[in-house]
């Protein structure tokens, strides 16, 4: 059933002469309008404010507020977007004066307690990626790509070197080749995958060696590369491609946006990568969707930090111990890509999940989160399989190919359907690299009943009538989008590799 009262403007609950609050009598002489504001300020109308009661103003917003799916409402297996429950401990603790109270201009010999967490974020960052240079600026992942593109086009240029070219495999995140493009490179996408023999069964879908091998070259930037992989896939061959790209000259990047799964466990910069940005929204529990806040901090190489943004928070320790905390800005900055120093809000809340978990519970955490994943994978085993091996990462990308060839039901109508039963779906259609894909991503944070119940809720939902699944969802207060053509191809095209 839909929800009449929330669907309505609250223009449509107006009542004249309906009012929220009784004002006193005015003892005041009442004054032509005209006499205060003069005519030019008042425009042709005024405004036709809504005329309601308290409780249907209360109502109709907290109404709105419940219309849409949230982490704190709903499981919500967001493939991609590590949808992991954000603890409320963290909202009080960013909300504590000395860091919401702060002026962005007050000096940093004021600021000395924010600087402090903000100085020992970075040393975490640095810690969980292997990569030493940090700059918090960068205000969510894609940001943080296109910062670190800009930051290895300054190294390139200092080198007198002009390097075109930036490569990554079929299964990017959209993100990558628009920020290389944005960057001002040529984007070269790698189209064959490769199958390694071992845990994953030997079948397909990591980057192929040969092929990288065919197009690195003197002119290669940067090989951008998600790992694990946007498949769920530990790239296990990740040494052998950054050794092609580093013999040719060229730096890897690898998108953090799947830290969740080897936070703790293993580190970008200890298997090649040059430069790296994190979702503190994602991996360290910002609450995030809707568009934001987000952060995305990067971490590069020590010989890449003079290039950062600026300013980065610098320690200096006095001959008495004392410690004091400074902003600096980096030798060779390509600038500021941010206001001030970053989204603090969220790197506190990301700071206070990491000194909660120490590093023994940041492991712990991946660990449960890719159990978890696979736990889910297998219970769907039998009506969505995943092409793509065995066992998974803390994701996994099924595919309803053989449903849809069978009964007509697409990984769409699936989506659309679960909102009926209470559950976000899954992200759809991603990775374009494996056909009616449908990416789920539990996360650590949900308890092997709620993974039961969703696996349940799917297997009802594909005995459903197929007519019925295509004009799902019926209970939600907007329904399915008619532009929404489960079944079209891709229609992105770049540059010819
Ligand atoms: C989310 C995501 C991004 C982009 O990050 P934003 O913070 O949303 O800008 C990039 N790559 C991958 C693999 C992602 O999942």
């Amino acid at each position: 059933m839909r929800n009449r009262q929330a669907t309505q403007l609250i223009s449509e609950l107006s009542h004249s002469g309906r009012r929220a609050a009784e004002f006193p009598q005015s003892d005041v002489p009442n004054r032509p309008l005209d006499e205060m504001i003069p005519r030019s300020f008042q425009g042709s109308t005024l405004p036709k404010l809504p005329e309601m009661a308290e409780p249907d103003v209360v109502r109709h917003f907290v109404n709105l507020s419940t219309l849409n799916m949230s982490v704190d409402t709903h499981f919500y297996p967001l493939g991609s977007c590590t949808m992991k429950y954000n603890p409320k401990r963290h909202e009080r603790l960013a909300r504590l004066p000395g860091i919401v109270d702060v002026h962005p201009h007050q000096p940093a010999k004021n600021l000395q307690g924010l600087l402090e967490l903000l100085f020992d974020m970075q040393q975490m960052l640095a810690e969980i990626s292997g990569l030493p240079a940090v700059s918090l600026q960068p205000a969510a992942g894609a940001h943080g790509e296109l910062t670190a593109l800009f930051v290895a086009a300054a190294y390139f240029r200092e080198r007198g070197e002009t390097r075109t070219k930036v490569i990554f495999p079929a299964s990017a995140h959209g993100t990558n080749p628009a920020s290389a493009a944005m960057a001002g490179f040529e984007c070269i996408e790698l189209k064959g995958t490769r199958s390694v023999p071992g845990e994953h069964g030997g079948t397909g879908g990591f980057v192929d060696l040969e092929e990288l091998k065919r197009h690195v070259d003197n002119q290669t930037a940067v090989f951008m590369v998600t790992n694990p992989n946007t498949l769920g896939l530990f790239e296990k061959e990740i040494a052998q491609a950054a050794q092609i790209v580093h013999d040719a000259g060229g730096l890897v990047y690898i998108d953090g946006a799947n830290m969740n799964a080897i936070m703790g466990i293993t580190r970008p910069g200890d298997f090649g990568g040059d430069m790296m940005h994190y979702n503190v929204h994602k991996t360290f529990t910002g609450p995030h969707g809707a568009g934001g806040p987000g952060s995305g901090p990067i971490c590069v190489r020590d010989y890449l930090g003079k290039y950062l943004p600026g300013p980065v928070i610098q320690r200096t320790t006095s001959p008495a111990g004392e410690n004091r905390y400074e902003f600096a800005i980096p030798e060779k900055t390509i600038g500021r890509v941010r206001s001030f120093f970053g989204n603090v809000g969220i790197l506190v809340r990301g700071y206070c999940y990491l000194r909660t978990l120490g590093p023994a519970g940041v492991r712990a955490a991946a660990e449960q989160a890719i159990l978890n994943a696979n736990y889910l994978k297998e219970l769907l085993a039998d009506v969505l399989p995943s092409a793509n091996g065995k066992h998974c990462l803390h994701e996994f990308v099924a595919s309803a190919e053989q449903l849809a060839k069978s009964s007509g039901i697409t990984a769409m109508d699936i989506a659309k359907r679960l909102l009926d039963f209470g559950f976000h779906p899954p992200t759809v259609y991603f990775p374009l690299v494996v056909p009616q894909a449908m990416m789920f991503e539990p996360t650590e944070t949900e308890s092997k009943a709620t993974l039961d119940a969703f696996s349940q809720a799917i297997h009802q939902i594909i005995q459903e009538d197929a007519e019925l699944l295509h004009q799902a969802p019926h209970t939600a207060p907007v329904s399915r989008p008619e532009e929404v053509n489960a079944t079209r191809k891709p229609v992105l095209t770049w540059p010819k590799a």
